[in-house]
């Protein structure tokens, strides 16, 4: 959970083609272009991790080359994603993250492909979207985890963008167009940068994009998206979800566009392809026995957590009062979860704990659960009673990112910088590219006065936000500091030679680029 102010209102004003080019670097979003735009994708934006135009991409070597290799689309896809982080387009929030990473890969698992990697994230954005992006990694809105009503609904979505990924439709499609593609990634990174100071230099990108061939690749999409809902059902089929939910959601989806106000794109309203994957859709589930497939306690403790960061902290705690009062609910320990959520946002630490014991009396074991505890007695004040209680559930489910990630704050919190150091060295062992393990691990060593330390790991945590240059700036202060020893220097050393590096092939890819 994220408890921080997370997603600021969304503001309906962005000109539908940010909202093409998303569509189109996506390349092979759900429903070809979003309905609503996104404007939360620019809205939680940090002043530091904005990297300078041009230095968002790694150099991929050759680009008249037809493929690209495994590793290449992989690093390409990263640089993409550490884009969407430094914009504020990724969302902070393990327990949604998690979430989205189990079920993910329990379809992947369903029907095994050799090797791919994949990673599932959300994105903190009411507009309705998912996309897939080279080399396996999954982003979902935090809307369209919002408008789907089961979690066979979801994972349709998710299975249809997976097999963007095992289809190889983004290899397909780069064949011979690797260049452009390259081009337009770039531009949709310096469109979300610029967003944030400029909208009008934002559009102007997005329209160089534009020109550089959508109407190719939309063409390309079509036959993709029915080889990804043929491919998607029998991944959602496999792994035992509700084979009616495709055609369910679709249909869903086409009613959302027709009520949302003034922006919704015609082309979805009217474009005959929603109605033929809806029929079709719905062919292929009638041929499959009925299956009654009831949601996970996750999904809806998942659903509940983003409905608590709706509107003001008020407004949430309102809305789950409401809820508990009429009874209107699809499941009670979520609304009441979501209850505490609302509470922790409006600062009630007196009501979240008595709201948190009815819940805990009804919820069975289960480590958001856990972690709602925790952080009531964190932001209460009890920080004891939250290191037992992160503590003892970290034994039990010890891979779970947001108990991680709390564990360490709540020594901190308890001014016991060294036990957080000895408990976020052994995790960055086992998640050693964790933007927020390093984030955490620099705020402890600040606190025992280890320079060299703080700057080190300040430097993973930027170079994980996509901020390379800042990641140098902080390894610069890390080689002149002179409290570590001889291992730590030249650990430091080692890796400034080598986003030094990464720093300059940045720059001559841009160079290339723009001249
Ligand atoms: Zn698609």
């Amino acid at each position: 959970m994220h408890l921080q102010p997370l997603v600021p209102p969304a503001e309906p004003t962005v000109r539908r083609s940010r909202r093409r080019l998303i569509a189109f670097v996506a390349a092979v979003t759900f429903i070809a272009q979003p309905l609503t735009p996104p404007v939360a994708m620019f809205g939680a934006l940090h002043a530091q991790s904005l990297a300078p135009r041009g230095q968002s991409l790694p150099d991929l070597g050759d680009e008249s080359q037809a493929m690209l290799s495994p590793v290449q689309e992989r690093k390409l896809g990263e640089s993409v994603v550490r884009q969407i982080r430094a914009s504020g387009g990724y969302m902070n929030d393990p327990e949604v993250n998690d979430y989205l990473q189990e079920l993910g890969h329990r379809l992947v698992a369903a029907m095994p492909e050799g090797g791919q990697e994949f990673e599932f994230f959300a994105v903190p954005d009411p507009a309705i979207n998912a996309f897939a992006l080279p080399g396996g990694y999954v982003g979902v809105n935090t809307g369209l985890i919002l408008l789907a009503q089961s979690e066979s609904e979801l994972a349709s979505v998710l299975a249809h963008e997976i097999s963007h990924v095992t289809q190889h439709h983004m290899t397909r499609m780069l064949a011979g167009q690797q260049r452009s593609l390259l081009m337009s990634l770039a531009a949709l990174a310096v469109a979300i940068a610029a967003a944030r100071s400029s909208p009008q230099a934002a559009s102007a990108a997005v329209t160089g994009a534009q020109a550089l061939g959508i109407q190719n690749q939309l063409n390309f999409t079509r036959e993709h998206e029915y080889e990804a809902d043929r491919v998607g059902f029998q991944r959602l089929d496999a792994a035992g979800f509700d084979v009616t939910a495709p055609a369910t959601f679709m249909a869903r989806l086409q009613r959302a566009s027709r009520f949302a106000d003034g922006n919704t794109p015609s082309y979805l309203r009217t474009h005959p392809i929603t109605y033929e994957r809806i029929a079709e859709a719905q062919s292929r589930a009638q041929g499959k026995p009925y299956r009654q497939i009831p949601d996970s306690l996750d999904f809806q403790l998942v659903r509940a957590l983003l409905r608590s960061y709706n509107g003001s902290a008020q407004e949430a705690v309102a809305v789950f009062e409401n809820a508990l009062k009429e009874r209107k609910f699809n499941n009670e320990i979520a609304a009441r979860y979501g209850l505490v959520a609302s509470l922790l946002r409006a600062t009630d630490y007196k009501r979240a704990k008595s709201e948190m014991a009815a819940l805990e009396k009804m919820a069975p074991p289960h480590p958001m659960i856990d972690a709602m505890a925790g952080h009531v007695f964190l932001d209460a004040g009890d920080v004891n009673l939250a290191i037992d209680r992160f503590g003892s559930a970290l034994t039990r489910y010890p891979n779970k990112m947001q108990l991680v990630y709390d564990y360490p704050e709540a020594l901190l919190a308890a001014k016991r910088p060294k036990d957080a150091v000895v408990f976020l060295e052994r995790e960055l062992v086992r998640f050693p590219d964790d933007g927020r393990l390093h984030q955490t691990a620099a705020k402890a060593y600040a606190e025992l006065g280890s320079q060299m330390q703080q700057h080190r790991h300040q430097a993973e945590f930027y170079a994980w936000q996509g901020d390379l240059r800042g990641a140098v700036t902080q390894l610069e202060l890390a080689s002149k500091a002179t409290d570590g020893d001889f291992y730590q220097a030249s650990v430091v050393e080692t890796r400034l030679r080598t986003l030094r590096k990464e720093l300059q092939d940045q720059q001559k890819t841009a160079a290339t680029r723009n001249g």
